[in-house]
C-alpha cells in the first residue's frame, strides 16, 4: 500500500466485478449477459436536444441544484404523486452521485445503515467510505422484505435503512405491503428510509410503488441512466425532506458542482418520451428468460429491472460461471453482490439472439 493512501479505501474492494470485466475484455465475441445498462440507445428527441444544447451554448455550469425548467418539471410530478408539505427536490449527477450526497448528508462514523443482501454493490462500500457500519438484512431464497428481521437489526445507532425495487441483481420487485410495512416500521423507529428507485420504469406485472407514498419523510433517488439509456450522461435526481435536500445540495456545490447542462436539457425532454415500447420489449425478454431456466433452475421470477438471479446448481455462483466463461457466455457470480455465492446475475438488457445463446448455453450447466 503506497503511504500516502487514505486509511479510508481499505474498506472497501472492487476486484470481483473488475475480475469478471477483465475476463469479458479477453473472451473473443462473448455472450455477453453481465450487462447493466439497457441495450436500447438514448431515444433519438432526448439525444435530438442534447445536440441542440450543446449548440446553443447550454455549455456552462448550471445552478447547483440543476436547471429550473428540470427542477420545476420534476418537482410537479413529485407534488401530484406524493403531495407532500415538505418535499424537495435537486439534479445530481446520476443516482450514484445521489446516493454518495446521502451518504454524507446522513451518516456520521459509527452509524449504521441497512440494507437487503443481496444488493447492490455500492451500498457497502459508500456506507463504509464515510464511516459508516454496512449491516446487511439477508433476503434469501425469495428477496422479500420481512420486516421482523429489520426489525430484529435496528439498534440505538441504526441511522437508514437502504431499499431498491425493483432490484438489482435480483429483479424482484417488492410488493405494496412489503414496502408499507417498511415504510411505517421506518417512521415509527425515526430511522431514514431511502429508496434507489432507477428501476422504476421497468415494472413487468404491476405498476410502481414508492415507500414514500407511505412515509413522507422518505429519500427516493432515482434518475435517467436505466429509463433512457442514458447511463454516460449522468443524470439523476433526489427528492426528500426539504432540509436533508438542502444539506445534500451544499455538499454537491463543494463536489460534483452540477449534473452536465446539455443532459439536464436532455433529461426534461426524456421525460415526455413514450417508454413503453421499451418496457413491453423487456417483459417479453423477462418472459424468454424465465421460460428458458424454469425447468432447470431454482429462480423467482423477476417483475422488473433487467435482471435475473438464478441459484447455481451444486451451490456455487462463482463455479458456474467459471464453466460458463468456459463456454463463452458472461454472467455474474452472485458473491458480487452477497455474502453468499449460491447464485449467479443474467442480465437481460441484450438482443434476443444473445439471450438465446446465453439460455443454450446455461441449460448445459443446469
Ligand atoms: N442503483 C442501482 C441499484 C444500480 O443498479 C445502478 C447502476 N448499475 C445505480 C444505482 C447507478 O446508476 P447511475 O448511472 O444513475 O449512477
Amino acid at each position: 500500500m503506497h503511504p500516502w493512501i487514505a486509511k479510508r479505501t481499505e474498506s472497501f474492494d472492487s476486484s470481483g466485478i473488475r475480475r469478471v470485466f477483465d475476463l469479458a475484455a479477453k473472451l473473443d465475441d462473448p455472450i455477453n449477459l453481465s450487462i447493466g445498462q439497457p441495450d436500447f440507445d438514448v431515444p433519438e428527441s432526448v439525444r435530438k436536444v442534447c445536440i441542440d444544447a450543446i449548440e446553443t451554448g447550454k455549455n456552462a455550469y448550471s445552478q447547483t441544484q440543476g436547471i429550473a425548467p428540470l427542477r420545476e418539471r420534476l418537482a410537479q410530478e413529485i407534488q401530484q404523486a406524493y403531495g407532500h408539505d415538505d418535499r424537495e427536490v435537486f439534479v445530481c449527477s446520476g443516482t450514484s452521485g445521489g446516493l454518495v450526497l446521502t451518504m454524507l448528508a446522513l451518516v456520521d462514523p459509527g452509524d449504521e445503515v441497512l440494507f437487503f443482501d443481496p444488493f447492490f454493490v455500492m451500498y457497502p462500500a459508500l456506507i463504509r467510505m464515510v464511516g459508516g457500519v454496512p449491516v446487511a438484512i439477508d433476503s434469501y431464497p425469495d428477496f422479500r422484505i420481512d420486516c421482523q428481521q429489520i426489525a430484529d437489526k435496528i439498534t440505538d445507532r441504526t441511522k437508514a435503512i437502504i431499499v431498491n425495487s425493483p432490484a438489482n441483481p435480483t429483479g424482484v420487485t417488492a410488493s405494496q405491503e412489503e414496502l408499507k410495512a417498511l415504510a411505517e416500521l421506518a417512521a415509527e423507529r425515526n430511522i431514514a428510509l431511502i429508496s434507489d428507485e432507477i428501476y422504476s420504469s421497468f415494472m413487468y406485472d404491476e405498476p410502481f410503488t414508492s415507500p414514500a407514498a407511505f412515509n413522507p419523510q422518505t429519500i427516493v433517488i432515482d434518475g435517467f441512466s436505466k429509463s433512457h439509456a442514458m447511463t454516460g450522461w449522468r443524470v439523476g435526481y433526489v427528492h426528500g425532506p426539504r432540509e436533508v435536500i438542502e444539506t445534500m445540495i451544499k455538499i454537491q456545490q463543494y463536489t460534483f458542482v452540477c449534473a452536465p447542462q446539455p443532459a439536464q436539457w436532455a433529461g426534461l425532454e426524456a421525460l415526455d418520451v413514450d417508454l413503453s415500447p421499451h418496457i413491453d420489449d423487456y417483459r417479453r425478454k423477462r418472459d424468454i428468460v424465465v421460460e428458458g431456466l424454469k425447468d432447470r433452475f431454482e429462480l423467482v421470477v423477476p417483475g422488473g429491472a433487467f435482471y435475473a438471479f438464478p441459484k447455481a446448481p451444486g451451490g456455487s455462483g462463482a463455479k458456474l460461471v467459471e464453466r460458463a466463461i468456459e463456454r463463452g457466455l458472461l454472467i455474474i457470480p452472485g458473491n458480487i453482490f452477497s455474502a453468499r455465492d449460491s447464485h449467479f446475475r443474467i442480465s437481460f438488457a441484450a438482443s434476443d439472439e444473445t439471450l438465446e445463446r446465453g439460455i443454450e448455453v446455461l441449460r448445459t450447466l443446469g
